[in-house]
């Protein structure tokens, strides 16, 4: 025969014991480690006393659901992440401030079949959400310059196109490439053209807004899509970050050097009904300002791709 109370005390997960007023009647070793509550301190009380995120309406009604119908409660930490706000016990609290759960509430009965109470049970995942997390920023993410990557600046690009002919809202697009890459590589070294490139994200990063995306968008070549922004401020923009990798001091071991980057701006407009035509038109701008002798800024459009570096910077 188990002995029930060893069993509850020494499990590896959470367990508290409710009745239907959802006082606390039971509460194991596990949550008074990960909570710092001891058993005398919780036990008589209402659980929303310690936890009143419990009374939010989405647990309230599910809560009440196990009491009412004896039905088994799941909450998924896809969906709430946790239920019991608990200090997260791993190395990723920096990051995780919370343990991620899985929780569950099941009715318990009375021998006649009468539903006493319930009890939760608190799994803690925060491992595998922590893995999820990282597997979907590896997707998202380019490993040597930290910014977006192709397939998520597809993704978003995709998804700016759409909402710009739903809503008849407008974005433009930023693409940008590095001159004279390759003599970095053959006359520095490839570490030290990974370093540039590491730089120039880092630049673009930090010239653009929160709301806009910035990625890689192949080796030397970047991209920044910009919401709800037209194409004389999409210009505007390129030009500074223009200037600003042009004055930046290139530092590689005992070596100094300057790199400058050729810029093509587009905005989306009805003609743009795809994203290779809004992409095929910046980078269109993009090679005219490589042809017109690199280390300058064009537009899609006429008008603005004839303003002259001058004008724009007057504009900065
Ligand atoms: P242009 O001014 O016409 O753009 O000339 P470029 O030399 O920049 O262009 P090209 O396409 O001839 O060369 C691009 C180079 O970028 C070649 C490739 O080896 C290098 N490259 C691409 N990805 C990386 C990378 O991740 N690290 C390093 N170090 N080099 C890269
Ligand atoms: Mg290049
Ligand atoms: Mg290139």
């Amino acid at each position: 025969m188990f002995d029930n109370a060893q069993i509850f005390e020494s499990i590896d997960v959470g367990l508290i014991e409710l009745d239907r007023e959802l006082t606390v009647r039971g509460w194991n070793r596990w949550m008074e480690i990960h909570s710092g509550i001891s058993a005398r301190d919780i036990v008589g009380a209402p659980l929303m006393n310690r936890y009143p995120n419990l009374a939010e309406p989405k647990y309230r009604r599910l809560l009440k659901s196990v009491l009412s119908f004896g039905s088994y409660a799941h909450f998924s930490q896809k969906l709430h992440r946790y239920l019991i706000p608990l200090k997260n016990p791993h190395s990723s609290a920096d990051q995780m401030p919370y343990m991620q759960q899985s929780c569950s509430a099941n009715p318990l009965r009375e021998p006649d079949g009468t539903i006493s109470g319930m009890f939760i049970t608190v799994h803690d995942v925060t491992e595998y959400a922590v893995y999820e997390q990282k597997l979907l920023e590896m997707t998202r993410v380019d490993a040597l310059t930290r910014l977006y990557n192709r397939s998520f600046l597809d993704k978003r690009l995709t998804e700016e196109l759409e909402r710009a002919h739903r809503f008849g809202s407008h974005f433009s697009v930023i693409m940008a490439d590095a001159d004279h890459f390759k003599d970095i590589n053959d006359t520095r070294g490839h570490l030290c053209g990974d370093y540039t490139l590491r730089r120039i994200a880092a630049i673009l990063q930090d010239l653009v807004r929160s709301v806009d995306i910035v990625g890689r968008y192949g080796g030397e070549e970047f991209c920044c899509v910009l919401p709800e922004t037209d194409l004389a401020s999409a210009a505007v923009l390129a030009e500074r970050i223009r200037m600003e990798i042009a004055s930046e001091i290139f530092i590689w071991g005992q070596e100094q050097f300057n790199v400058t980057v050729s810029l093509g701006v587009a905005e989306y407009s009805e003609g743009a009904k795809s994203l290779e035509t809004l992409v095929g038109r910046a980078d269109a701008a993009l090679y005219r300002a490589k042809r017109e002798g690199r280390n300058r800024v064009e537009c899609a459009e006429p008008s603005i791709s004839r303003r002259s570096a001058e004008e724009l910077e007057d504009c900065v």
